[in-house]
């Protein structure tokens, strides 16, 4: 069992990358956060209780993304292969993955450290749209849809998630500094880390990454420059 880490800021990417690499590269992504989102909409009890924390821009307390992590795991992937994208947030999550991954035999092959200035994470974030029905995200600006709030894909309704106001992105951001940037240092240690000027083309950069993750993580030249690290 592999897997890949998308470790960034709220608005680095992670998510738009996740969806572009993951069919190709093979990886099942999951995202703590679509999964939250889905329970919220469902009203189901997790949802419940975490809807409260995300709408302040909190983390959810680390006992339930615990639960749905491994409750995911257990469902399988493609091939074994699992892509994260949000998850993990904290020291805890962390550990406890690591344990999960002694557990299932498997191993982290890489943690994508997605990087872009935090006026740039404002800017995307404030922007941000997403499709009611299929979940599809465009940006008023960089992404626009063809129709003003009308899905390109589906024709759904088009919506400005509640944790994408000015305050709680503020708040968001913090709480990554507090809370996660610490993860940035770890996966250093263990060799793991590549950091990823993510304030560029998603398009593009989604094609090195998928490039990079072709060639098993060795490309020849160093990982640092093959993605234009400053
Ligand atoms: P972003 O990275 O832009 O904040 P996400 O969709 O990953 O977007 O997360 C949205 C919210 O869901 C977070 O603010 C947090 O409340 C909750 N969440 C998602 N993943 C986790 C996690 N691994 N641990 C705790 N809370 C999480
Ligand atoms: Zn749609």
């Amino acid at each position: 069992m592999n897997v890949i880490i998308l470790l960034g800021a709220p608005g680095s990417g992670k998510g738009t990358i996740g969806e572009k690499i993951r069919d190709i590269a093979g990886y099942t992504h999951i995202s703590t956060g679509d999964m939250l989102r889905e329970n919220v909409k469902a009203q189901t009890a997790l949802g419940l209780e975490a809807e409260s924390y995300m709408k302040k821009g909190e983390l959810v307390p680390d006992q339930l993304i615990i639960k749905i992590v491994e409750a995911r795991l257990d469902k399988g992937g493609k091939d074994g292969s699992y892509m994260f994208d949000g998850f993990p947030r904290t020291v805890e999550q962390a550990d406890l993955l690591d344990k999960s991954l002694t557990n299932r035999g498997g191993r982290i092959q890489h943690v994508l450290f997605l990087d872009s200035p935090r006026d740039v994470l404002m800017q995307r974030l404030t922007g941000r749209r997403v499709c009611k029905k299929c979940g599809q995200s465009f940006h008023i600006v960089n992404i626009p849809p063809k129709k003003d709030g009308v899905c390109d894909l589906c024709s759904g309704e088009l919506y400005q998630r509640p944790d994408d106001s000015e305050a709680t992105i503020n708040n968001r951001l913090e709480v990554f500094k507090k809370q996660t940037q610490s993860l940035i240092e770890r996966y250093k240690k263990s060799g793991v880390l590549v950091t990823i000027d993510s304030n560029q083309n998603a398009a593009k950069l989604s094609e090195k990454i998928i490039d990079y993750l072709k060639k098993g993580g060795k490309i020849g030249t160093a990982a640092e420059s093959f993605f234009c690290v400053k």
